[in-house]
């Protein structure tokens, strides 16, 4: 069997959880290449594999060569070795909880590590995954790396995900839409959603800038949006220093929007400064809908 033909099954056996970005209808996989909707609207599967059903193109600004930077620090520095581990428990308890299937979106995937990284560590036969992005080049270099995951270009504030349909979402670093989520969500789905506490990065934040503001970091508000939206049940804290080396403080700073407005002088002695000690700092909000 070709590894094509192997990917494109893969998504028909999932094709229900599709709906069609512009009618909102169900799709169906058509001779192993296409999404159709029953008003013929037509997307068809890249040959790397993935499905792009976005409607608008995406935000330039996530470029080829921040998702490269973030790849590489994601998979060769251990800045989330421990995310990746405490994720991958939650997930096999809820996989191993569920009647048949557990697909867990990954909203907001980027180039896919997170997601591939808590799926190829799992031992639950069950546990299937789909990573959703609007930047095309990271979904296209997920999908390029990754086969065991569906990856599609999507927006996640109108998602191609069809009503209740998934176990579990995940929601990394990364905008939610909880409006959504609850949409996309069998009852009583899981929601785990990953974000920065006071001393996430303090080390770049303080390098980089003076502004109280952007040093005083408080996730305060996103929880409580959480916790309005999402009956929260846990909340997991993470806390590590790791070190990075000249290129990696350089990944990182191309990875980090927020450094993207920093003055450069700033962030080449930054990564001039050579092997440094980074805070990682982080909540891990565990919910059900
Ligand atoms: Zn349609």
């Amino acid at each position: 069997m070709t590894d094509k033909y192997q990917r494109a099954r893969r998504y028909q056996q999932f094709e229900g959880i599709f709906r069609c970005p512009i009618c909102e209808e169900r799709m169906q996989l058509v001779e192993f290449k296409s999404m159709i909707c029953p008003h013929r609207h037509t997307f068809d599967l890249s040959k790397h594999g993935h499905l792009n059903l976005a409607v608008q193109p995406s935000n330039s600004l996530y470029t080829k060569e921040l998702f490269q930077a973030r790849h590489r620090i994601l998979t060769e520095s251990a800045m989330y070795t421990r995310l990746h581990q405490t994720l991958q428990t939650l997930i096999e308890q809820e996989a191993g909880a569920a009647q048949e299937s557990c697909l867990i979106a990954d909203m907001g995937c980027g180039e896919g590590s997170h997601l591939n990284s808590i799926l190829s560590a799992s031992k639950a036969p069950n546990l299937y995954g789909i990573g959703l992005d609007l930047a095309k080049e990271g979904i296209l270099m997920a999908a390029k790396r990754y086969k065991d995951a569906m990856w599609v270009v999507g927006d996640l504030a109108n998602s191609p995900l069809a009503d209740h349909t998934v176990q579990v979402i995940l929601n990394i670093l990364s905008p939610a839409n909880y409006k959504e989520f609850r949409r996309v969500l069998v009852p009583g789905g899981l929601v785990v959603k990953v974000v920065p506490r006071t001393g996430y990065l303090k080390e770049l934040r303080e390098a980089l800038f003076d502004d109280q503001e952007k040093l005083d970091y408080s996730n305060d508000e996103t929880v409580s949006l959480f916790e309005k939206q999402i009956d929260l049940l846990d909340v997991i804290q993470l806390q590590d220093t790791i070190t990075l080396d000249e290129q990696q403080l350089q990944d990182l700073t191309r990875m980090t929007p927020l450094a993207w407005s920093a003055e450069p002088e700033r962030v080449e002695a930054f990564c001039k400064q050579g092997a440094s000690e980074i805070t990682i700092d982080l909540d891990i909000l565990v919910g059900r809908v």
